[in-house]
């Protein structure tokens, strides 16, 4: 099944390419309104449920419940430090493999996968080292 893309869904996709990070329906929303595209708010949710439905978008809920829409990512992940936020992408995957393999045993049409790794980079170890040996 095809579905047809809207233009308010086209318009939302186009603004998705421009924005390297992940973006809020809320923002989203003031973003179009910005770019003179205004639409509903309930007129954004409703295409970005349409385009994840899809596999062209995707969402990631932050630790505050906030949920951040992007384009679908390429295979990609990220070691992410919790103190200074760095984010290193990491250039291998572990599980690609196995996603192709679980494609084919349970039928199912994959759109992306998640894998992320949380720790500190080597600076800030350094750093809340000199503070253990005060
Ligand atoms: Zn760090
Ligand atoms: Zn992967």
């Amino acid at each position: 099944m095809r579905a047809i893309r809207t233009r308010s869904q086209d318009r939302i996709l186009n603004l998705l390419k421009n924005i390297k990070q992940g973006i809020s329906a809320q923002d989203l929303y003031i973003e179009l309104r910005n770019h003179s595209q205004s639409m509903g708010l309930a007129t954004v949710y409703r295409s970005l449920e349409a385009l994840k439905l899809e596999g062209k978008v995707q969402v990631r809920t932050l630790a505050n419940g906030e949920a951040l829409y992007s384009l679908t990512q390429q295979d990609k992940h990220h070691l992410t430090c919790l103190q200074c936020g760095l984010s290193i992408p990491i250039h291998q995957c572990p599980v690609h493999q196995l996603e192709n393999e679980l494609k084919s045993s349970h039928k199912f049409k994959v759109f992306y996968h998640t894998l992320e790794f949380f720790g500190l980079c080597s600076q800030c170890q350094e750093i809340s080292q000199g503070i253990g040996d005060r």
